[in-house]
């Protein structure tokens, strides 16, 4: 009898915010209760987050993606929200009304703004996003490594049509399309300025070339795990590390679930399904970054079509209604990396 494989002890996940959260949510529950096949009891999770979404406002820089995974984690998230923190109040946003400043569609809580200050004096006196992100996990202690994808400025802007614009068309941060204008105008083209420039933070590619298994949650493909695989480098190091790397769909039954992933994955060519996002991620043996990919049972009818494409998947209940139904999909998404693991050349 073969003997088992030594126990899986680093896992990394490329993560966007709300979607990524709860998935690491229910993971480290899986972990901490034993749920994980293969996994071992004090594996340790490098979460490299999504900073695309990031931006200035008000002189304050907001990282929308690494806050909600930090207080998520670290037990001080809105629940019924899912982003910002609980308990908030909003003094701050009304007195900015007050005095009629723009932008008054991005509201920033009182609590929520004490964590912007701490992170912009200390951008402002030379640390990078990376020293800022262990300095505030320092408070939460969300049970996680969290990584900034990069400490580089990078955005995502979004072409949106304006037949006030004599183009037709005007450029809007990604927040801005996303917040207020409820990305219920069409999108045309997704822009992710300053990404070409921009290097992986310290950690980000060694986390993933040295762990034991990497995994993409059911966060946005376009902007939150596209952009951080856009960061020049990491791709490369998804392509190239030998842990298994397995997916989970954020498109179920040919919709998303929370956010705006329909009408992006349609500004940028991909059909909205869960086999769609899967082709656009591509099986690693043709220079893609899925070994594995995990369809909700609605979308069970697609298994065949994935697997003919190059990446073994299963379907299984994708729905994170709460902290058991998640550590369960975890746990369908360890079983995956054991099968595919087992079918690599290493
Ligand atoms: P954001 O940065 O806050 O938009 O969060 P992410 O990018 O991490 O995750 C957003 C994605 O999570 C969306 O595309 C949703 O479809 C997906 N999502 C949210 N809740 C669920 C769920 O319960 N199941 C699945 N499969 N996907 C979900
Ligand atoms: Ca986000």
């Amino acid at each position: 009898m073969p003997s088992a494989p030594p126990p899986r002890r680093s896992l990394t996940v490329l993560s966007g915010g709300v979607g990524g959260a709860r998935f690491l949510q229910g993971l480290l529950h899986g972990i901490a209760t034993g749920r994980l096949p293969g996994v071992a009891a004090d594996a340790e999770v490098t979460v490299v987050a999504n900073t695309a979404d990031d931006l200035w406002i008000h002189g304050l820089k907001v990282c929308p993606d690494l806050d909600t995974v930090m207080y998520t984690l670290g037990e001080g998230i809105d629940v019924e929200r899912g982003w910002g923190r609980r308990e908030e109040t909003w003094s701050i946003r009304e007195e900015l009304a007050a005095y009629a400043v723009e932008p008054t569609w991005f509201g920033l809580g009182d609590r929520d703004v004490a964590t912007h200050l701490v992170r912009t004096e200390m951008l402002d006196a030379g640390y990078s996003l990376s020293q800022v992100t262990e300095a505030l996990c320092r408070r939460w202690r969300p049970g996680v490594r969290l990584l900034p994808m990069t400490d580089d400025r990078v955005e995502t802007h979004v072409a949106v049509g304006d037949p006030d614009s004599p183009s037709g068309r005007r450029v809007v941060h990604f927040q801005e399309y996303w917040v207020r204008l409820g990305a219920a105008v069409p999108a045309e083209a997704v822009l992710v300025v300053g990404q070409e420039e921009s290097r992986p933070a310290p950690g980000v590619v060694e986390a993933i070339a040295d762990a034991d298994l990497v995994l993409l949650p059911p966060s946005n493909p376009v902007v939150s795990v596209g952009t951080i695989l856009g960061v020049p480098g990491i791709r490369e190091a998804l392509v190239a590390t030998e842990a298994p790397v397995v997916g989970l769909s954020p498109i179920v039954a040919g919709h998303h679930v929370r956010g705006m992933a329909e009408q992006l994955l349609t500004a940028v060519g991909v059909p909205v399904s869960a086999a769609g996002v899967a082709a656009h991620y591509g099986p690693r043996a043709a220079g893609g970054v899925l070994d594995g990919w995990l369809v909700d049972d609605a979308d069970a009818g697609l298994v065949a079509d994935v697997e003919a494409g190059g990446v073994r998947c299963r379907a299984v209940p994708l729905m994170m209604t709460d902290r058991d139904a998640t550590a369960a999909m975890a746990a369908a998404a360890v079983a995956l990396a054991r099968e595919v693991g087992a079918g690599r050349p290493t």
